[in-house]
């Protein structure tokens, strides 16, 4: 059996190397005696796997001395009600943006914390775009903003490097906190625009079951709000993110991740390869005479996550079929918005675009 093409957006694709890597650890970690899975987090073997991850991490995403990076379980979701707990007085003003359902979703968890002010949203417009920075209606007085830099459903990303794509904003006093679960490490960020940035690590970074916060050191110091010490950031920080047992595998391949991204050139090597893949995917859904669609504005545009509409519906089954066949997998567009979504995250190749390309030729041809 051969390994499919896989469009899953988290999770997702593994490169394949990390995968062999895994499976021969799997028995035995170096000279453990035992799987990394098997063995405590805080003899030899996971500390110095720990502290490569952090390194390596670090190098990656240039992250700068005074930022604080915690591996912490929970997912994004998670890490969405923490914000709040720990960085926000109880009832203070947080500004949401919203350009999709993952912002939607961030409400939601830090509602019962803060007093949310929603300061911008493209909802009415089905989120296809960024509403333009001259329209946001923030706080003064806020505890933070929240933005998603990347929104996995609806396919709409801030392009701070694109020519005519949107920048974050400036936000002056008032930190900049971001949702990277989806564009972490697919291009280069200026991480000390940010006040702090996450990520679930199940799109590009490794598997799911761990995600990366990585927080101005001086915001640690508000007091935010009664909380049980595991949901401490600061508390975590001294703990080395040990203040329980972590997830140690997914740390483990997480780590074996980082390195591999860094191993094939860094960040401005995957930038070129996802502008390149992106570009390759909206190119055929666009000359396709309207059998397939997008609709997000073009200036926005996701580089990871490129959802799709057939034109006509009733051949979906037979596209997602047909594509199974064709060994690509994972296409199904979100419940939310329905159609096809092709998650294109780093460790999928071109080839793969260029096969899922073909194919969608291909089915136009026979269907069209
Ligand atoms: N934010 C974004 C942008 C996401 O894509 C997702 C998951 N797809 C989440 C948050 C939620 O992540 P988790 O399932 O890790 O809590």
């Amino acid at each position: 059996m051969s390994r499919a093409y896989n469009f899953s957006p988290g999770p997702s694709t593994l490169p394949e190397s990390v995968l062999h890597q895994v499976r021969d650890t799997l028995l035995e970690y170096g000279n453990a005696g035992a799987s990394i899975v098997e063995i405590s987090h805080r003899g030899p073997e996971f500390l110095d796997i720990a502290a490569r991850a952090e390194a390596d991490l670090r190098a990656l995403l240039s992250i700068p001395d005074d930022y604080a990076v915690l591996f912490l379980p929970g997912g994004a979701t998670t890490q969405q009600a923490l914000l709040p707990l720990n960085f926000a007085a109880p009832g203070q003003r947080a500004d949401y943006v919203l350009t999709g359902h993952w912002g939607q979703v961030a409400t939601k968890q830090a509602r019962p914390y803060v007093d949310l002010n929603i300061a911008a949203s493209s909802e009415a417009g089905g989120y296809r775009s960024i509403p333009p920075a001259s329209e946001w209606r923030l706080s003064a007085d806020a505890a933070y903003v929240h933005v998603t830099a990347s929104e996995t459903i609806h396919g709409v990303e801030f392009r701070p490097a694109a020519p005519g794509g949107h920048p974050f904003p400036d936000t002056g006093d008032v930190p900049l906190f971001a949702d990277f679960s989806s564009s972490i490490a697919s291009e280069p960020i200026d991480v000390s625009r940010f006040g702090a940035i996450y990520a679930g690590a199940q799109k590009n970074l490794g598997p799911v079951g761990i995600g990366v916060v990585i927080v101005r050191r001086e915001l640690l110091e508000r007091a935010g709000q009664p909380r049980a010490d595991i949901f401490d950031y600061r508390l975590q920080l001294a703990a080395e993110s040990m203040l329980n047992t972590p997830p140690t595998w997914n740390w483990y391949v997480a780590g074996l991740t980082f390195r591999w991204m860094l191993d094939e050139g860094g960040v401005e090597v995957f930038a070129r390869r996802n502008e390149a893949k992106a570009k390759a995917l909206y190119a055929a859904v666009d000359a396709s005479g309207g059998f397939y669609r997008n609709d997000v504005d073009p200036a926005v545009r996701s580089r990871m996550n490129v959802p799709f509409l057939l034109s006509d519906p009733a051949l979906d089954d037979a596209f997602l079929a047909r594509a199974h066949d064709a060994g690509l997998i994972g296409l199904k567009g979100h419940r939310v918005v329905g159609g096809m979504r092709a998650s294109i995250y780093n460790a999928m190749p071109l080839q793969g675009v260029e096969a899922l390309v073909a194919f969608m030729h291909d089915f136009q041809r026979r269907h069209g």
